[in-house]
């Protein structure tokens, strides 16, 4: 879906001028997401296996590094991937397991949360 500018806009506002995901303040270079995937085929030229997707309603801005972190997940899936960050970082940094063994860095165990999320709850009370 090819947005105007000001569909453009008004999807950079749609929470605020924030990511959807991290809540980071977007600049004019964010992405748009599509929250439930439109799926590309790479096989064929990039073309939609879910073009069904491919709507203003199933569009949030977000910033890149969120955007292309959440490639063709769901947002279940992306939350999941966030959430074992802790422990891929664990195995893969010696640095993490020093810092961890000498309680400079402890996991929370916090659930992942996307600004959305808040945004939509602040928005209803
Ligand atoms: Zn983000």
């Amino acid at each position: 879906m090819k947005l105007n500018k000001k569909q453009r806009e008004e999807l950079r506002m749609k929470f605020g001028g924030r990511c959807a995901y991290c809540g980071e303040i977007l600049t004019a270079r964010f992405h748009v997401d599509h929250v439930e995937p439109v799926l590309r085929n790479i096989s064929k030229s990039y073309a939609m296996e879910r073009p069904e997707n491919n709507t203003l309603e199933n569009l949030y801005p977000a910033c890149i590094p969120c955007n292309l972190y959440k490639a063709s997940c769901s947002v279940e899936l992306f939350r999941e991937r966030i959430a074992t960050q802790v422990d891929v970082t664990r195995r893969a940094s010696r640095s993490y397991r020093t810092a961890e063994v000498f309680g400079l860095v402890k996991p929370t165990g916090t659930p992942v949360v996307f600004w959305f999320e808040k945004y939509q709850r602040e928005d209803a009370a």
